[in-house]
């Protein structure tokens, strides 16, 4: 299936929907291995792409993913601002200047976006970071599973975040105190790529 900008819009819209829906569990992850803000964080960025959706409609996927990459880099803040914004700046440039993506282009705008997030955290999969959900989710895609396999990868991916000690990030300073609890920024990417899957 060819994803056009209009197409990539609709996800966006979704995922800033379902970051709404999911704020306050995102907070409470982060209250507990964090400092209580990832989902207040996202929330004040997606809000802010969508106002400039509103506003303005991108005509190209690179268009889209530049300006959602700049919004989240400009509105998100703490650690997972610069990350994400990286994801979809690193996205773009995947992207290049088709006017739509296929799903082999589509997959390398993803990796290409864990590439760029991989080289600013310095994190790697086991740091219990959002690299823990989006590596799988991107592999999967990567060896021809559906967005909905993705989707699936990528929660599993998140849980499997829970019995580990951070090596990235704030959750970091806990050490083994991290132990038992989920990573929100994992629990972030569970959610971006599940709403990838539900717009299709
Ligand atoms: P902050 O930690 O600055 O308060 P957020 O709460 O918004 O920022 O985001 C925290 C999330 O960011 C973590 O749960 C983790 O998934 C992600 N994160 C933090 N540092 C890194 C890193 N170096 N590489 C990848 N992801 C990271
Ligand atoms: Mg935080």
């Amino acid at each position: 299936m060819a994803r056009d900008a209009a197409l990539l819009i609709a996800w966006m819209r979704r995922l800033a929907a379902t970051i709404r829906a999911h704020e306050a569990e995102l907070t409470a992850l982060d209250a507990a291995i964090g400092d209580g803000d990832h989902g207040a964080n996202l929330a004040r960025g997606f809000n802010k792409v969508e106002q400039k959706l509103d506003a303005e409609m991108p005509a190209t996927p690179a268009a889209l993913f530049r300006l959602v990459g700049m919004t989240l880099i400009g509105w998100v803040g703490g650690a997972a601002g610069p990350l994400y914004g990286t994801f979809f700046l690193e996205a773009g440039k995947a992207a290049g200047s088709a006017a739509e993506l296929d799903e082999a282009g589509l997959v390398r705008c993803l990796a290409a976006g864990l590439a760029g997030v991989k080289a600013r955290g310095k994190a790697e999969p086991g740091d219990k970071t959002m690299v823990d959900a989006l590596t799988p989710a991107i592999e999967a895609l990567g060896s021809g599973g559906s967005l909905a396999e993705a989707g699936r990868a990528a929660r599993a991916g998140a849980k499997a975040t829970a019995p580990l000690v951070a090596r990235k990030g704030r959750a970091s300073y806990l050490g083994e105190r991290a132990i038992g609890h989920v990573d929100p920024g994992a629990t972030s990417s569970v959610l971006l790529i599940e709403s990838l899957a539900e717009a299709g």
